[in-house]
């Protein structure tokens, strides 16, 4: 799609789809076949694996590292369906793809997932944490104790086993890509656990990158702001996504393909003196209202 016809808010029709949502299901379809980039062999021959890689931001990167030549696994706990469209699309692009699903709230799985990756290719160079979990409440009380656990486990303790899981595999030169969210630094008043999970990711982020400076591996997460994903439709009400989102100063989603790059960037060595960073890619959005 041209970069100068991406649909605002008030394009995107309210709608609302059961969770876990399929990205087969959404109206729009999310724009993540990177028509308009142009790759340069970033990444040839690297090996890697990325957590929600099935749909939304997690299946655009995994399509722009494979056009930069890299192979990668994804791990994905729902929709088989999203998961053989972003194998193919992979593939496509002239590389291979392994889907493992499996729960990341799950350290044996997340070690399995990591042994599964690097029988397949025999290595692993990069390590993009990617999946996450969020259920909006417009009240604190209506936030259990099962919900909390949940948005912890997945967006966190998730990140956490998989990194721990990889390090054995990683080497000097090697990179680990956090995705974190621009409410992690704001807040959300309807994503409180949520807001609360991805701030821990960005000092999860800041401390792994200089405990593995010394080792030479590089920690940094990317930051989004609205992306249209099925995220949205499967967790938010049709009027949040009527109104999606008019917080940033560009007032529109993102879509999965316009962070893509950021990723690339962060795994290659364009990035090579930068570790510990939290980039933001929000079409400008600095506050919550
Ligand atoms: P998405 O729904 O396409 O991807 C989320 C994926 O996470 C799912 O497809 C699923 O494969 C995976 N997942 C969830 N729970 C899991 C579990 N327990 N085990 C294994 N996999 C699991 O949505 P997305 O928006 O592309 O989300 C990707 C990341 O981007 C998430 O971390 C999300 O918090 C973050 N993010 C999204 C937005 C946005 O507006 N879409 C904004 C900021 C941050």
């Amino acid at each position: 799609m041209s970069t100068e016809f991406r649909p605002t808010a008030e394009q995107i029709p309210a709608q609302t789809l059961a969770y876990p949502a399929s990205q087969s299901d959404m109206n729009p379809l999310p724009d993540s076949d990177l028509s308009n980039y142009s790759p340069a062999g970033k990444l040839q021959g690297k090996v890697a694996l990325i957590t929600g890689g099935d749909s939304g931001i997690g299946r655009a990167v995994a399509i722009a590292y494979a056009m930069e030549g890299a192979d990668v696994a994804i791990v994905y706990n729902v929709h088989d369906d999203d998961a053989n469209i972003t194998k193919a699309l992979v593939e496509e692009k002239g590389q291979h793809c392994l889907t493992i699903k499996a729960d990341v709230r799950d350290s044996a799985l997340c070690k399995q997932a990591v042994a599964q990756t690097v029988e397949k290719f025999g290595h692993l160079d990069i390590l993009v944490n990617n999946a996450g979990y969020q259920k909006v409440q417009f009240e604190i009380e209506d936030i259990s104790d099962e919900q909390f656990q949940r948005t912890m486990e997945t967006n966190i303790f998730g990140y956490f086993y998989m990194l721990k899981a990889a390090l054995p595999h990683l080497k000097a030169g090697d990179a680990i890509i956090n995705t974190s969210s621009i409410l992690g630094l704001i807040g959300k008043e309807f994503l409180v656990d949520y807001s609360a999970s991805k701030g821990a990711i960005n000092a999860f982020t800041k401390a792994t990158a200089q405990n593995l400076a010394k080792r030479k591996i590089r920690v940094n997460a990317v930051a989004p702001g609205p992306v249209w994903t099925p995220g949205i439709p499967g967790t938010m009400t049709p009027e949040q996504v009527d109104n999606f989102d008019k917080d940033n100063a560009m007032e529109r989603a993102g879509q999965p393909e316009e962070l893509a790059p950021t990723y690339v960037y962060f795994a290659s060595e364009d990035s090579s003196f930068v570790t510990g960073a939290i980039l933001e890619v929000t079409g400008g959005q600095v506050s919550s209202t």
